[in-house]
């Protein structure tokens, strides 16, 4: 039998994301309700290594921008329902 855990994150739980440095460990927390998208910055803010391969206009910048602007609308948004974020822990 096979068996998986599994964790269940209500939208409005979400508080915002943390980026870690690879190189030097530092953690910059981004509070999803304050962020201003355009401040994300895309090197660390302690040994300045680029987080991102592309700096500033790259996709990949502007997809992390995408994905929390996304979250933030669907905090806000009234549903009759409850959208849980479905997580594997494994
Ligand atoms: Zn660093």
């Amino acid at each position: 039998m096979t068996s998986e855990h599994l964790i269940l994150i209500e939208l409005g739980d979400i508080l915002g994301i943390a980026i870690d440095c690879e190189r030097c460990g530092t953690r910059v927390f981004y509070d999803l309700g304050k962020i201003e998208l355009d401040r994300i910055h895309p090197r660390c803010v302690n040994c300045q290594e680029p987080l991102l391969d592309s700096e500033k206009k790259g996709p990949e910048i502007t997809n992390l921008r995408e994905v929390l602007s996304g979250l933030r609308a669907l905090r806000e948004l009234k549903f009759k329902g409850t959208i849980r974020l479905h997580i594997r822990t494994e």
